[in-house]
């Protein structure tokens, strides 16, 4: 048997990674979107990942988005109220999200979240 296996590099290529606000998933940065509070208090998405200001990352599912803004997750990252046009915005920047997990119960509050939580195997 000959054996195929090439020498892996060690080093590890530095990848940067950002946590979700709204399921705590850490991913690699382009993983994620970026939403950014900007210097004159509003927030907004930033597809350019270059825009000043302090940043949150989240996943591009609608699931997540819909957390963050339910949840206020970005307003207690940022510190700052979401104004009606801000949340608006990403409102319809999030309707053109992938849903890629068909909810489980449109019923309610969903609530087992916090008893849920735990070690997911991956
Ligand atoms: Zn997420």
């Amino acid at each position: 048997m000959n054996k195929t296996v090439s020498k892996q590099p060690k080093k590890v290529k530095h990848i940067p990674l950002r946590t979700c606000v709204a399921c705590r998933e850490t991913k690699s940065k382009r993983e994620l979107l970026r939403v950014v509070r900007t210097p004159d208090s509003h927030v907004v998405l930033d597809a350019t990942s270059k825009k000043a200001g302090r940043g949150a990352y989240l996943c591009a599912r609608l699931s997540c988005w819909e957390i963050a803004l339910k949840k206020h997750r970005l307003e207690q990252e940022f510190e700052v109220a979401l104004s009606t046009e801000d949340r608006a915005e990403l409102e319809a920047f999030i309707a053109t999200l992938p849903k890629d997990e068909p909810p489980l119960s449109v019923t309610g509050e969903p609530k087992a979240e916090l008893s849920a939580k735990g070690r997911k195997p991956k």
